[in-house]
């Protein structure tokens, strides 16, 4: 009997609320900025509903060569935090000038901490290269597709939620606890997957898994020479590598050409999968390429 009152209490205040959610500017939503779709899922599983989070890069777009449009920035500008992942093809260039026109916005780097390594054959830094295509110094950015990095990267996440939200911090701390067992999951599936894959290289479009490559003890070849489409020679020199180390794996990421991938998977008689590390469905993309790389052709 004594819940009837509670019952219309609560009917009470539901209709009450959705009243005043027409006017939707009295508690505007906090909100924070990743670069790409796999911080988001890191950043909202630390956060649960305490925060909006906006990615910069589109799924389907280049993080090397994107450029945010104005629109975007103004976007940017109203996040409590962003956090790049490091060196990023244009994360460089902007969060200087974003640093510049929002002094309000905390400006975090998820990769600070994390052991980089040389980013052979690759350049990603068309955006302040403009004319010198020489990678130089270049270090591979890629750090999101090695579980054992991400400990570090969402440490860092972690730890700027927590200085910006001091009140906030055992439930970020738990929530950090339970996405660390998924990670840790993660990472032994894939080492249980890749020991007994039949081969030990792989060929890729794009060099997205170079940390992963590092982890689990593969090979990462790219088709792509410091940035551009290869030359006839470096493709050719490619495909005899390829035959030599007997390679049966190539992926091309998602928005990237796959011409000349079907080309060299012809003459060296592999297979071509797209795979998307940009996605937010981190886990099931990691595990999907590690799948893939521990078939047997015969099964
Ligand atoms: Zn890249």
């Amino acid at each position: 009997m004594q819940k009837i009152p509670f019952l219309l209490l609560a009917l009470f205040l539901t209709v009450a609320c959705s009243g005043g959610s027409k006017n939707r500017d009295h508690a505007p939503q906090k909100v924070l900025t990743v670069t790409i779709e796999p911080q988001r899922f890191f950043l909202e599983q630390l956060t649960g509903d305490d925060y909006t989070v906006h990615t910069l890069v589109p799924s389907g777009t280049s993080p090397e060569t994107y450029e945010p449009s104005p629109s975007v920035m103004i976007s940017l500008g109203k996040s409590e935090i962003y956090f790049r992942v490091g060196d990023l093809g244009f994360e460089k260039a902007w969060s200087g000038r974003l640093a510049e026109n929002n002094p309000a916005v905390q400006i975090v780097d998820c990769s600070a901490g994390i052991e980089l390594m040389a980013g052979v054959l690759h350049d990603h830094d068309h955006s302040d290269h403009a004319g010198d295509d020489a990678p130089h110094d270049a270090l591979d950015p890629h750090v999101w597709t090695s579980p054992r990095a991400m400990r570090i990267f969402t440490q860092n996440m972690l730890d700027a939620l927590v200085r910006a939200n001091p009140e906030r911090e055992s439930f970020f701390r738990d929530n950090f606890d339970r996405l660390t067992e998924r990670i840790n999951f993660v990472d032994s599936t894939l080492t249980a997957l890749l020991e007994k894959s039949p081969t030990r290289s792989f060929i890729i479009y794009h060099p997205a898994l170079g940390y992963f490559a590092r982890d689990y003890g593969l090979q990462q070849y790219s088709i792509e020479f410091e940035g551009k489409n290869p030359s006839p020679a470096q493709l050719r020199k490619l495909v005899d590598l390829a035959r030599r180390e007997q390679i049966n794996t190539l992926f091309v990421q998602r928005g990237f050409d796959l011409k000349n991938a079907e080309v060299i998977a012809g003459e060296i008689g592999a297979e071509v999968f797209e795979i998307d590390p940009l996605r937010y469905e981190w886990e099931e993309e990691l595990i999907r390429i590690a799948t893939i790389l521990s078939r047997r052709e015969n099964e």
